[in-house]
């Protein structure tokens, strides 16, 4: 990990406090700047989808569980960012990031969407649907943290799931004490 190239001059990897190796800024970083670019083997849709399957069957019960770094760059190709010459592919998700990504010319580049200070951790929001979603538990501290890892767009609808869970469970827990009780569906 130390032989990481360095490919922006804002940037260095070093553990995070989030989860495992981070990204932070090296030096301060006003706010609109291409920070990093995410680079990658540039694959059809189809071979895209190949790997996100084999990734997660791979990965099922481990730590990386849920780590993937295919990036959408337009509506034929994906690029895989899993290879060692992308640092960026170690920037954490947070519920409350300092960049994002955005397709510039074909290219893809984590841009600040506020001033960043030196030192601090590079995140964005991995964007990612709901399908599975207790399978990307959230940690990132931020004090609107979500708990799971999702595009800001599905947060209401995750937060009715979660609320729903809840309901489930403590109806569960009475059913057992009272039978009778119907869960209405
Ligand atoms: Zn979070």
């Amino acid at each position: 990990m130390g032989r990481e190239p360095i490919t922006s001059k804002y940037i260095e990897v070093r553990e995070s406090e989030i989860h495992g190796t981070g990204v932070f800024a090296r030096i301060k970083v006003s706010k609109g700047k291409k920070v990093i670019e995410y680079v990658g083997e540039k694959i059809t849709k189809k071979e895209s989808e190949r790997r996100s399957v084999a990734l997660i069957e791979k990965n099922l019960g481990s730590q990386t569980e849920g780590a993937v770094y295919i990036f959408e760059l337009n509506k034929r190709y994906d690029i895989d960012g899993n290879i060692s010459g992308n640092p960026a592919r170690f920037i954490n998700h947070s519920c409350e990031p300092n960049c994002e990504p955005n397709v510039i010319k074909n290219r893809i580049w984590l841009i600040s969407t506020r001033k960043i200070k030196e030192g601090e951790e590079l995140s964005f929001n991995y964007g990612f649907d709901l399908d599975g979603y207790e399978d990307h538990e959230c940690k990132c501290g931020a004090k609107k943290c979500v708990g799971y890892i999702t595009s800001e767009d599905n947060w209401a609808k995750l937060k009715k799931l979660i609320a729903k869970k809840k309901n489930k469970k403590k109806k569960a827990e009475k059913g057992k004490k009272k039978s009778k009780k119907k869960a209405k569906e």
